[in-house]
C-alpha cells in the first residue's frame, strides 16, 4: 500500500458543485468512491472574495491510502480534475475549479518529467502546509528531515525585528 498527502485547492466557482469549498468536498468524496482510502481530511480553508476583482479560494489537504503507484494516482487526479471541469492549456496559475497535487509519498522521492514528489514548492506554500499539519503533523520531509509541523512553523514565523 502507498501513502500520500495531496494538496486540493480552488479558485473558481462550478456551475453544479457551487463554490470552491463545496467543489473539494465533493473531490473528495470522489477520491473514496474511486477506492482511496482517506485516512484524514483536514478542514477546508477558505477565503471570501473583498472585492470585485478578488477571487474566493479553498484549499485543503488529506492524508490517503492506496494501491496506487505514483503515476497511477497522477493519473487518477488528472481525471478527476477534468471531470469538474478543469481545462489544461499548459498555463500554471490560472483561474481552476480543481486543482489535485502530490505533496509527499511513502515511498519517498519520484522526479520524472510528468510527476516530482515531494512536490517541489510546499515547503513555501501555507496554503499546503496549514492543512497538511491538521492530517500528519509528523510526516518527514525526506529532502530536508523537517516534520510538516516544523516546516510550517518554519514559515510562518516572523523574521526578527529589526535593530
Ligand atoms: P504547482 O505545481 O506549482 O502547484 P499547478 O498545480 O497549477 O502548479 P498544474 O497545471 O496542475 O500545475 O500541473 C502541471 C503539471 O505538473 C501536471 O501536468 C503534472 O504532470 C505536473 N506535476 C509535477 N509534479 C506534480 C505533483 N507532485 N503533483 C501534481 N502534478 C505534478
Ligand atoms: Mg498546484
Ligand atoms: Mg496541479
Amino acid at each position: 500500500m502507498n501513502r500520500y498527502v495531496i494538496a486540493l485547492g480552488s479558485n473558481q466557482r462550478h456551475a453544479r458543485h457551487g463554490s470552491p469549498q463545496a467543489i473539494l468536498r465533493a473531490a473528495l468524496a470522489e477520491l473514496d468512491a474511486q477506492g482511496v482510502t482517506m485516512h484524514s481530511a483536514s478542514p477546508i480553508l477558505r477565503s471570501r472574495p473583498l472585492g470585485p476583482s478578488l477571487r474566493e479560494y479553498a484549499n485543503g489537504a488529506a492524508l490517503i491510502e492506496t494501491v496506487l503507484e505514483p503515476l497511477q494516482l497522477l493519473d487518477l487526479l488528472q481525471d478527476i480534475e477534468t471531470r469538474f471541469g478543469r481545462r489544461r492549456r499548459g498555463q500554471r496559475w490560472r483561474a481552476r475549479t480543481l486543482d489535485l497535487d502530490i505533496v509527499l509519498w511513502s515511498g519517498g522521492g519520484w522526479a520524472d518529467d510528468r510527476l516530482t514528489v515531494p512536490h517541489p514548492e510546499f515547503r513555501k506554500r501555507a496554503f499546503v502546509l496549514r492543512p497538511a499539519v491538521s492530517v500528519t503533523p509528523g510526516w518527514r520531509d525526506p529532502l530536508t528531515g523537517l516534520t510538516i509541523k516544523h516546516l510550517f512553523a518554519r514559515l510562518t514565523r516572523r523574521a526578527a525585528p529589526p535593530r
